[in-house]
């Protein structure tokens, strides 16, 4: 922890799979940093992703990229404890585990993509997620937010508008956020890789030496 981190400030957790980690992930979580009230933001890869196939990357291959681009200087911190639990990595269960060590007091928002959110309510026990924390839904070009359903109702009955309702309560409010739009994903950057292009502009310089000296997902031919 740095001079400028608080701790009792706004944890934001950004949950993902990271397959790899990009700089759609990367850009939308320092602007997150710089524009709302976070003292910090953790970067949690999914151990087992429970909505989706398994990564291609391992988890020790994830968690090393993930690591090149974090560090407190940059208030983004990398935490595994989704990795280091077996099963699948339901969000529900870390916020327990959160909530446990930072105590009923500390505000705390789960960061998503407005794709994520579309389908919040198959998630497990997603009734119980916003007694844990808030969310904040980033914007995301060519998904719309909900306008029928449960998630829209949930959006309807708890949407803050402004950012300090985040600090004002420990949880249960949502903020959809305008970031950068950024019109890709891990799935286009993993394609890009398979077709024998180089995905510059993409991911950072070092998250492509990484997956070349690996060899990850096809780039090794
Ligand atoms: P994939 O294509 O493998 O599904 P992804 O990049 O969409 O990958 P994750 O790595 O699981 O997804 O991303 C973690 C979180 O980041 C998700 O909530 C997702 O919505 C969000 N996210 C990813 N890319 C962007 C982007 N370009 N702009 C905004 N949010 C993003």
């Amino acid at each position: 922890m740095n001079a400028t981190q608080r701790d009792d400030g706004l944890v934001g957790i950004y949950g993902g799979t990271f397959d790899p980690v990009h700089l759609g992930h990367i850009r939308t979580a320092l602007q997150l940093r710089r524009e709302l009230p976070f003292a910090e933001i953790r970067m949690l890869p999914a151990g087992q992703p429970p909505h989706r196939d398994p990564p291609e990357a391992s988890a020790a291959q994830r968690w090393y990229m993930i690591t090149r681009v974090t560090g407190p200087e940059r208030g983004l911190v990398a935490d595994d404890r989704e990795l280091r639990r077996p099963g699948p990595s339901y969000a529900v269960d870390t916020l327990e585990e959160l909530r446990a060590e930072l105590g009923e007091a500390r505000p705390l928002a789960w960061i998503l993509g407005m794709d994520a959110f579309a389908g919040f309510d198959t998630w497990h026990r997603w009734r119980e997620i916003p007694r844990l924390a808030h969310l904040v839904v980033m914007t995301r070009p060519g998904v719309r937010e909900p306008e029928r359903g449960p998630v829209a109702d949930l959006l309807r009955e708890r949407r803050a508008v402004q950012p300090q309702a985040l600090t004002e309560r420990p949880a249960g409010r949502i903020l959809v956020w305008r970031v950068e739009p950024l019109d890709f994903s891990a799935t286009d950057v993993r394609e890009c890789i398979r077709s024998g292009k180089q995905p510059r502009f993409l991911i950072p310089g070092v998250i492509w030496s990484y997956i070349q000296r690996e060899g990850l997902y096809g780039s090794a031919h």
